[in-house]
Parts: structure tokens; sequence; C-alpha cells
């Protein structure tokens, strides 16, 4: 069944700018009759069409190539039109005028996946792996997020629901036969498989939280006095001569977002001026705002200078330091006291030595924040995933593990149906068969215009 909408939509598919080639994309009932009139005749399905696009007076907009693909056989369901003119951004803005002007109306952000998703194209985690496939920072984020596009984690899921499904009707079996209940429920095969349900859930979780952590990456603030070397640790960290840096909009101070990434874990790290006692109003803004950074953080760097004492003001900040956050002090500069790079993670402040400038111990370093994380050492087989699925697996496990214990505890058939049916509920969220509005809104309005 395709999800009939009678909206037709429009938008510029290709990224704002210029470049070689930007596309129109157009779907919905119109596109055919659309297509007619734009090229002057009816494309072949499928087949590139080349040939001029029209204006409403017959002059020539532009020209180039069109598909057109009849649904329910194109990547939204519907019939799609797409046309393939010379990407500048005045060509492009005629082309979506003329599209409107033909009776289609702008997309949404998101809104052709959202479609596709509607006419069962793709299901709920496959159209979040496009957006995240889209802002992939790493190569292993894009490779897991391909994964996921292509089906593998809700395969995953899938067949998991699969089995819960099989396991409730044999429960529910036992229930509508209560003189025989006992019996059947403690025959070891509704314990086996719920045993066997929550080792699969486990691998599951595991794989999705390394998903999600290549996905999010981690963020760190990195502190110390300046001179320290923070701008050498950062860059020597990246592999680049220099980061990329972008200023924080409205940020009176000098704080600096770095992305950078450590063997394909983003890692966005704040690099903060200081956070010395001010005076004067605007400065102590700026402090605030490090201390916000610092308390959404997963880690805080501390720079020092190895060939230095402690200065009182990194002590100080380091006493002040929120305790659910965790520190590691890097001692920067071991090529002027001739010490060989090392690492301390049995301390309740991890303690790193390395040099920036000279590239020692930085393997140190990448390890230590790897570990810490609990990103592990080869991504194979890991698919893309997001927090709200972590938060699905990990309520989906909640829900088989009471089952466990409901039945260990009181045989109670009825109660682990229950719970049965809640974690396939659970689960299902993740592919999208049980959704709200309010959710699918969500997803969708966060994916680009044209997707
Ligand atoms: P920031 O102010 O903390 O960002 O410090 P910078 O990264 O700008 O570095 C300050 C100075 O220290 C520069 O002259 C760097 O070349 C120097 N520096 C950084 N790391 C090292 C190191 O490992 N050894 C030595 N000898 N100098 C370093
Ligand atoms: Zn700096």
């Amino acid at each position: 069944m395709t999800f009939a909408s009678n909206d037709t939509i429009t938008a510029v598919a290709t990224a704002p700018g210029r470049g070689g080639v930007g596309i129109v994309r157009v779907s919905g009932p119109q596109s055919r009759a659309m297509a007619e009139t734009i090229l002057g005749l009816t494309p072949k399905p499928r087949f590139a069409h080349y040939g001029p696009f029209y204006g409403a007076n017959g002059e020539v907009l532009d020209e180039g190539i069109a598909l057109f693909f009849p649904g329910p056989n194109s990547f939204t369901g519907e019939d799609v039109l797409e046309l393939q003119g010379h990407g500048g951004p005045i060509i492009l803005q005629w082309l979506l005028e003329r599209t409107v002007q033909l009776g289609a109306r702008l997309a949404e952000p998101g809104e052709f996946s959202k479609q596709a998703f509607l006419n069962d194209k793709l299901d709920l985690a496959q159209a979040e792996a496009i957006a995240d496939l889209i802002d992939a920072s790493s190569q292993q984020a894009a490779k897991s997020a391909l994964k996921s596009l292509q089906g593998e984690f809700s395969k995953q899921v899938n067949e998991l629901v699969e089995e819960l499904i099989q396991l409730r009707i044999y429960v529910e079996a036992a229930i509508d036969f209560p003189e025989e209940e006992i019996d059947f429920l403690s025959d070891g095969k509704v314990a086996g498989e719920l045993q066997h349900i929550l080792e699969r859930l486990h691998q599951v979780l595991a794989s999705a939280q390394q998903g999600v952590l290549l996905r999010e990456g981690m963020s760190v603030v990195i502190l110390g006095r300046p001179n320290a070397g923070k701008s050498s640790l950062l860059n020597a960290l990246s592999g680049r001569e220099s980061a990329i840096v972008t200023d924080i909009a409205g940020t009176t101070r000098d704080i600096v977002k770095e992305e950078i990434q450590i063997d394909g874990m983003p890692l966005h790290v704040l690099d903060t001026a200081g956070l010395r006692e001010a005076t004067d109003a605007v400065e102590q803004i700026g402090i605030q705002r490090a201390w916000a950074a610092i308390e959404e953080a997963d880690r805080i760097l501390v720079v020092v200078q190895a060939n230095e004492n402690i200065h009182p003001e990194d002590q100080a900040i380091l006493a002040r330091m929120p305790s659910h956050i965790p520190v590691t002090l890097i001692h920067n500069k071991i090529d002027l006291i001739e010490k060989s790079p090392g690492l301390d993670e049995t301390v309740e402040t991890a303690e790193i030595w390395l040099s920036a400038k000279h590239q020692l111990g930085l393997d140190l370093l990448k390890q230590h924040l790897k570990t810490q994380m609990g990103y592990a050492q080869t991504q194979e087989g890991v698919f893309m995933a997001r927090k709200r699925h972590l938060d699905a697996l990990n309520r989906a496990l909640e829900f088989v593990q009471t089952g466990q214990q409901q039945l260990e505890a009181y045989a109670a058939g009825e109660l682990l149906a229950e719970d049965l049916r809640q974690a396939q509920q659970a689960l299902s969220e993740i592919t999208g068969q049980f959704t709200s509005d309010d959710l699918l809104g969500r997803i969708f309005t966060s994916f680009c215009i044209g997707k």
C-alpha cells in the first residue's frame, strides 16, 4: 500500500552554493504532468533524458538531464522527477520556482525521507542513517551509517522482535491452559529462550553504543595557562597543521571549538582561554561559559608545562572541577626535562607526560581517551545508532530482565507475557513500527532540506 499524499513537494537536493551540477527533486502526484510541461515530452521511466527545461513562456531555463521514476519504484514510493541542471544558485532558483508554479510546494526538511518511510521504502532506523551518513565526520562513521542504511541494525532488531513474538506465543499458550501452565513454564524452554534473548540484546546494545559514539563523539574541554601548549596539542592530535577553528557565535571571550578525530572517534574540543578570577563583567561571562562547557564535557584536559611546577592558578582550577567530570592532567614539553612519555591511569586524576611539539606520547593520550570512552579497537561491523535507539534497547533489556525475574520467582506467565510485549514494543520504536507523529516530526525536521 502506498501512503498517498495529495501534495507534490519540491526542493533543491544538492548543497547550496555553486557546483558542476545542481538537482531539483520533485515527488508526488503532479510529477508526471510537471515533467511533460517542463521537458515538452513524456520522459521514459528511469532513463536519462537530455534536453532543455522550459519556463512558463516557452523560454529555456536551463538544459540538462531529467530522470522520471514512476511510483512505487522510486525513493519516496511516489512519482519522482529529478531535474539535473547546472549547479548555480540562480538556475536552481529558476527551476525550483518553475516546479512551484506548476503546483508543487516547497518540501520541509527531511520530507522526502519521511515519505519514503511512510511508504515502507525504509524503516525509521534506515531513514535516520541517511541523515547520519550525510553528517558523518569520519570514514568509520560513514561506513557504519551505510551499514545501518543497508538494514544491518534493523535486521538485528527485527530478529529480536521475532524471537520475542515467538516466546510470547508460547507463554500465552501456557496461560490459556492453566492446568498445565506450571509445566509449560518450568520445562526450561522459556528460561533458555529468555537467556538467549538477553544475550542478543546485550550484543546489539554494545554495538549500538559504539555506533552512538561514532556519531556523537567525545567532548573534552582543554584548559591551561597561555603557552602551556594547548593549540600545539590539538594540532598534533588532529594530524593537521592547523585544526579547523570556528568561533562560537556570541562569545565575548576566547573560547574556540575544534573538531578533530582520533581513529575515527570524533573529538569535540573546547579550547578555553582560562578560568582566572575575573573582575570585569565581560570576562566573567566568558568564564561562566567555560564552566557551562565543563559541565557538559565527557572529560577535562588540563595542560601544564612539565618543566615547571604546577601553577597555583592551575591548582585552583583542578580543585574546583565538578567531581562527576573526570580530569586528565597533561604534562607537556617533556623534551625540556628529558623525560620519557608516560601514562598513569591508576590515580583519580589521570596523568600523561608528552611533548606536543615533538610528537612524543601522543598515542598514549589517544589510547587513554579511547579507553575512557569505551571506544572499541576495531569498528568492523559496527552500525550507526542514535541515543534514542540506546534508550529503546535499554528499556527492552529491562523488560526482559523483569520478565525473567517474574518467571523465576513466581512462575508468573501473565506478568512475563506482559513484559515480553513491552520489550517488543520498545524495540519496534527503533524501526518505527510504533511511533508517534511527534517523534517522527522531531526526527525528520533535523534532516536537511531536499533529503
Ligand atoms: P597555548 O597558548 O597553550 O595554546 O600554547 P601553544 O600551543 O601556542 O604553544 C606555546 C609555545 O610552546 C609555542 O612556542 C610552542 O611551540 C611551544 N610548545 C608547545 N609544545 C611544546 C613541546 O612539547 N615542547 C617544547 N619545547 N615547546 C612546546
Ligand atoms: Zn592556543
